[in-house]
């Protein structure tokens, strides 16, 4: 019986395609990957895993529109961008439901998360003023000296699944509105929203060629990680993962930034406001299941008054917590993305207890009505969490925190320093005083003050330190904008009437 209804649900799979040359491609590799409801907690679709062949023509298309392209005057390329932003916010609710089936995250989230998305396409829409180069007249008699930043040629962008909007859009916009031409290769979790992007982008006017979405998995990105005719690959996913891209890449002489794991902390000061801070672990702990990058997972109490004070305003919160399908639209936190997280976010939590911490409210066995078979782990807490433990040390990327009980502020800091992540970090307190030497002494990428969540702006850089970033570059913003450029200066002499003949020292002023 049960084999049959899997049969039954096969026969229903859609299968998608890749997006290549302003064309809806199939796949020809007869490989496919399974996507999941999570929901439902079966799987819903199928998308192609591209052979290195088809990754390999998807760059020759790319690298063949590139000319055309760089050319294209900047105000001309932010014109694209003006209207593919009309268009994301026309085809807002479709993007949303994309993202939310196969993600399982609520629609209210999903659309929060195309808005950050679609804040970087704004910023991409005034990419001349970005471009704009530095130039100084008369360096020496009759030379002028002047920089401009050029675009690279063909980029890659390789994202993952808790994100599958504002991660490709933290890359594609900027990439192409400086002039270059892109291949995407989102997560095979949840690839259907870069493919409707892909064509929102062709219907905002962007050349066939430009923007290419090849689906694929370790086949492709290894094809784009050596194909010498890519020339910058942008990674967004997990530390092993990306700190491979980042050797490979930079092996194969590309230009490379990879954005990885994290494990952020909120600490908590005694003189913090308890009912914020409150609620803002549960948003920043809880929100899209903890599958998010900039999630809080470990909370630092400075002494014990603030983890006793917490603990008793977080659960009656999470009694009302509601967990079920994007479909409800009362949900507020949904599954996590697939039977494979669940089970692993689940062996952390028996792990935490085999490792001595006190579990406070356990998520496992969490049961939706209506989604028996869905990946739902309930919200978790751990107290009493040392810093040995694999539940401190680990990215579980579920919705698991853990509390640490620091004796001092001094030992709160020095325990996120020594921490392998450094992403995002926060500080909840009303001493100005400690703010700002917590915001000058802590080894993060991202502070927050007050601020649970402090994801910069889409004018400003995305980006951690440590092992949370290789390569030199943050993403989007001014160091999106350098990345996926190139310097060049020129130094140019006209007949001023002036002559000195020739000059055979190598002179200050330009003037060789
Ligand atoms: P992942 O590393 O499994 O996958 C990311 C991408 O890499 C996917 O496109 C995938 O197809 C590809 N990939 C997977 N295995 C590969 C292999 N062996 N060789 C080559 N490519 C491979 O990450 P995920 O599970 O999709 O995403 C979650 C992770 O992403 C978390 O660690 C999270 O912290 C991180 N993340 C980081 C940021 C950031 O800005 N720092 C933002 C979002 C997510």
């Amino acid at each position: 019986m049960k084999q049959e209804s899997i049969e039954i649900e096969k026969l229903h799979y859609e299968k998608l395609h890749h997006f290549v040359n302003g064309q809806k491609t199939p796949g020809q590799s007869g490989r496919f990957g399974d996507i999941y409801n999570p929901a439902l907690g079966v799987v819903v679709k199928q998308v192609p895993l591209a052979s290195s062949a088809e990754v390999r023509q998807a760059i020759g298309i790319a690298q063949d529109a590139f000319p055309e392209w760089a050319a294209t005057p900047a105000g001309r390329r932010a014109q694209v961008m003006f209207s593919f932003r009309d268009l994301i916010k026309s085809h807002m609710d479709e993007l949303a439901e994309a993202v939310s089936c196969e993600h399982g995250k609520t629609l209210d989230d999903a659309k929060g998360s195309i808005t950050r998305g679609l804040e970087v396409v704004e910023f991409a829409c005034g990419i001349s003023q970005m471009l704009k180069g530095e130039h100084s007249g008369s360096v020496a008699r009759g030379v002028d000296c002047w920089s401009v930043r050029q675009p690279l040629g063909v980029c890659a962008g390789i994202t993952p699944f808790n994100f599958p909007a504002m991660v490709p859009m933290w890359m594609f916009p900027v990439a192409i509105a400086c002039g270059n031409t892109f291949v995407l290769k989102p997560s095979e979790r949840d690839p259907s929203c870069s493919l409707l992007l892909g064509e929102l982008m062709k219907q905002a006017g962007l050349p066939d060629g430009v923007l290419n979405v090849m689906n694929g998995d370790k086949e492709a990105v290894d094809t784009l990680l050596t194909d010498g005719r890519v020339q910058a690959l942008s990674f967004v996913g997990s530390t092993a993962i990306g700190e491979y891209i980042y050797h490979t890449g930079s092996a194969h002489n590309k230009r490379v930034q990879a954005l990885c794991g994290a494990k952020n902390h909120m600490v908590v000061m005694p003189d913090a406001d308890m009912d914020q801070a409150a609620d803002a672990v549960m948003g920043a702990a809880y929100g899209s299941a903890g599958e998010r990058c900039m999630a809080i997972s470990v909370v630092v109490s400075v002494g014990d008054a603030p983890a006793d004070a917490l603990i008793e305003k977080l659960l009656p919160k999470l009694d009302a917590l509601k967990m079920g399908p994007y479909t409800h639209a009362d949900s507020e936190m949904g599954p996590v993305i697939n039977p494979q997280a669940k089970a692993r976010i689940e062996g952390y939590i028996e792990k935490g207890l085999e490792e001595g911490a006190t579990l406070v409210r356990d998520g496992r066995g969490t049961v939706v009505v209506g989604s028996e078979k869905g990946c739902f782990v309930g919200a978790t807490i751990f107290d009493h969490v040392k810093t040995n433990m694999s539940i401190y040390t680990d990215e579980i990327f579920g919705p698991v925190l853990s509390i640490v009980r620091a004796d001092s502020y001094d030992q709160a800091v020095k325990m996120i320093n020594q921490h392998e992540y450094g992403n995002g970090v926060a500080i909840f307190t009303r001493d100005g005083d400690a703010a700002r030497d917590f915001a000058n002494r802590i080894q993060i990428g991202m502070v927050g003050i007050n601020v649970p969540i402090p994801v910069p702006m889409a004018f400003h850089s995305f980006g951690g330190w440590k092992r949370s970033l290789f390569g030199d570059h943050a993403i989007h913003g001014p160091e999106g904008v350098r990345f996926y450029t190139r310097l060049k200066t020129i130094t140019s002499r006209w007949p001023s009437g002036i002559r000195s003949g020739a000059v055979f020292n190598f002179k200050a002023g330009g003037e060789h």
